[in-house]
């Protein structure tokens, strides 16, 4: 027992590093408890994955292209060195600069000056997109990753896709793990410690906590990784996907990806409503949504709620991991 104590603490370490990865499902779909849409349907998927398997980590990504992100413009810093099969997505590009003119679109100006640097990389179907910061001790200039086989549908904006959804999610991470948000001392720390540091007292990242994760947090870190679906299921009410359950740091994107992408606020009383009408709440992030959804370059919105849209099931709790492998920071 104390072999496996000690293992995932050493897990719980390198999870809570400062990568922030995101991963979909859609070809190794989690198990069957995590396949149940919002009205309890089941949608079948065959389960050739183990909850447990998290060895893929950055195995399953391939780094492309990183560019220098100044203003509007980037500019190429390198191509990696990529194996064959990867070589016409890195050469390809014309779709790399259409994904960043996505999120040019998508993400007005003043909101993107902590984005220092822009990188395509091949996700393999199962990484969506990351954020890392370009130092470890410095939260205000990130790395912004995404995936070039997630990029579908860049020659519009509309709310109900996916891959719009993913770079929200992944701006949620920068938003709510900035350096106003977190400060990388971890001494007295007096709220709960991330990978990244120690969340200010005011921050989004800690009051989405103390709504939803201050009375269970010492029994979540406690867990091991397989027991992560039974925690989901026994707090269901508690998070806005199941993908929120994996830790307050993806719990907090994914409320702030639902408050952006949702047409209106939840009509419900459960704490994950609470979360996301606390952002309702907060004028600032109010000033922030109008601003990327009335953004005059957003186009093709169309009402509707993120809980409806069977993309959603792509975000899989178990099929992502935070790794220090490949950081940019090491
Ligand atoms: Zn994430």
């Amino acid at each position: 027992m104390k072999n496996k104590f000690w293992i995932f603490i050493t897990l719980a370490l390198v999870v809570s590093a400062c990568q922030r990865e995101d991963y979909f499902d859609d070809l190794d779909p989690a198990t069957d408890s995590f396949q149940e849409d919002d009205a309890g349907n089941d949608t079948d998927d065959s389960n050739d994955h183990p909850p447990g398997d998290h060895d893929h980590g950055s195995d399953n990504d391939a780094p492309l292209t990183t560019y220098r992100i100044t203003g509007d413009d980037i500019d190429k810093i390198k191509d990696h060195n990529v194996a064959p099969q990867y070589q016409s997505f890195q050469q390809d590009y014309a779709k790399h600069i259409e994904m960043w003119e996505f999120v040019t679109r998508l993400l007005p100006f003043e909101i993107r000056g902590r984005l220092a640097e822009f990188e395509v990389f091949h996700g393999e179907g199962e990484l969506l997109g990351y954020v890392a910061p370009i130092n470890d001790n410095d939260l205000s200039r990130w790395k912004f990753a995404l995936a070039i086989d997630a990029a579908n549908n860049l020659d519009e904006i509309n709310f109900k896709d996916f891959f719009t959804y993913v770079v929200i999610h992944e701006y949620g991470h920068v938003l709510t793990l900035n350096e106003e948000e977190v400060n990388t001392n971890f001494n007295n720390c007096n709220t709960f410690e991330i990978g990244e540091g120690c969340p200010r007292t005011n921050s989004y990242i800690n009051q989405n906590f103390l709504i939803g994760w201050d009375d269970i947090y010492d029994e979540f870190q406690l867990l091991q990784e397989e027991e992560l679906f039974d925690f989901y299921d026994k707090y269901q009410d508690r998070f806005s996907s199941d993908y929120a359950a994996t830790n307050p740091g993806e719990d907090v994107a994914e409320v702030f990806a639902f408050f952006i992408t949702s047409e209106t606020p939840p009509n419900g009383n459960s704490i994950a409503d609470q979360k996301i009408k606390s952002m309702y709440n907060q004028p600032d992030l109010v000033e922030l949504r109008n601003k990327i959804r009335q953004s005059p370059t957003v186009r093709a919105l169309r009402a509707g709620s993120w809980l409806e849209n069977p993309l959603r099931n792509r975000f899989k709790i178990g099929k992502h991991q935070h790794t220090t492998v490949n950081s940019p920071a090491e």
